[in-house]
């Protein structure tokens, strides 16, 4: 699809992606439970949980999956990891033990190619994940 620039905070600007539901997120044009936010990254509930705590954090910018966020090079991935950080903390699950996922490729069953981590807690984890 085709891009566009979106003014944030100042002169800070992000990437855009035309038909990304989460790009429509972050714009509120798509509604989500938001819990945590930041400069640069955003936090909401997922709609299917899969866990009594079950959050998205993505970064406000575009990238299809973790590997091209970690290319950006600019702190952004490690924002993402500490905002996943804090909403365990503020979801009360960072004790008992919480997981971050990045599915990455529709092999692994990444259905929105707008990186996200899934902040997965409340509940025993079983491993290896299914
Ligand atoms: O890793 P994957 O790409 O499959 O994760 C996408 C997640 O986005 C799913 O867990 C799905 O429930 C969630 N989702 C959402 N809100 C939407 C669409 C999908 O929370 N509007």
């Amino acid at each position: 699809g085709g891009h566009r620039l979106a003014t944030a905070f100042a002169a800070k600007v992000w990437h855009v992606e035309t038909d990304c539901l989460f790009c429509k997120i972050v714009a509120k044009e798509i509604p989500a439970t938001i819990v945590y936010e930041t400069e640069r990254t955003l936090a909401f509930r997922d709609i299917n949980p899969q866990a009594p705590t079950h959050v998205l954090v993505i970064p406000k910018g575009h990238y299809r999956d973790a590997a091209a966020l970690a290319a950006a090079d600019d702190g952004l991935a490690d924002e993402v990891i500490k905002t996943a950080h804090a909403v365990a903390v503020q979801e009360g699950v960072h004790e008992s033990g919480y997981r971050l996922v990045f599915n990455t490729g529709p092999g692994a069953g990444q259905t929105v190619f707008h990186v996200h981590a899934h902040v997965l807690g409340g509940r025993d984890l079983g491993w290896p994940p299914g």
